[in-house]
């Protein structure tokens, strides 16, 4: 398949989980560039990661990956996407409650932008996983191998060990 598309895939990503990593992974294939930009959002409460620190972790979960640039990003993704230069955005979708929320959001940033989003579904082993299920879980003290990449694991261990 011939790469041609800009693709800008925007997130908390707090923390990655094997969910995103097949998404951007899936995204790669369509683009010849693909920003994955974590959103910036200082007002949202229990966050485990900073946006810097999950740009690193991100960078360290996907190594040598061809094309792939991970960014952070202030104020509304589709003027993010714009100043990038990309010429669509992409979203997982999980569930038909994303689906909702997605689609008014896609159809809102064409409108304003001219930039079309593209949906991935979520692949059925990953669909379950959520961000918000592994700090959780993480919480509880629960393993997270099957849910976030090795390295994201140890880190979120660390990050959580004075709960212990
Ligand atoms: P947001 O708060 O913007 O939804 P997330 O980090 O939760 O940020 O998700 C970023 C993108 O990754 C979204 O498009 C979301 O639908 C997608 N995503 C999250 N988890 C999964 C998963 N398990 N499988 C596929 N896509 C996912």
């Amino acid at each position: 398949m011939e790469k041609r598309l800009i693709g800008f895939l925007p997130g908390s990503f707090d923390p990655l989980t094997l969910g995103h990593v097949d998404i951007v992974t899936r995204a790669t294939a369509f683009c010849v560039k693909l920003y994955v930009g974590i959103a910036q959002n200082p007002s949202k409460q229990g966050q485990l990661f900073t946006p810097q620190e999950r740009v690193g972790l991100i960078l360290q979960s996907l190594p040598g990956m061809s094309g792939l640039e991970i960014i952070s990003f202030e104020g509304l993704a589709v003027d993010t996407a714009a100043s990038l230069g990309a010429n669509c955005i992409f979203r997982g979708i999980r569930s038909a409650s994303d689906a909702e929320y997605e689609f008014r959001m896609a159809v809102a940033n064409r409108k304003v932008s001219g930039i079309d989003t593209l949906f991935l579904m979520a692949d059925e082993r990953y669909g379950h996983i959520s961000s918000s299920l592994i700090r959780q879980l993480g919480r509880g003290g629960k393993d997270l191998t099957a849910f976030v990449p090795a390295v994201i694991e140890s880190q979120v261990r660390e990050r959580l060990s004075h709960l212990r």
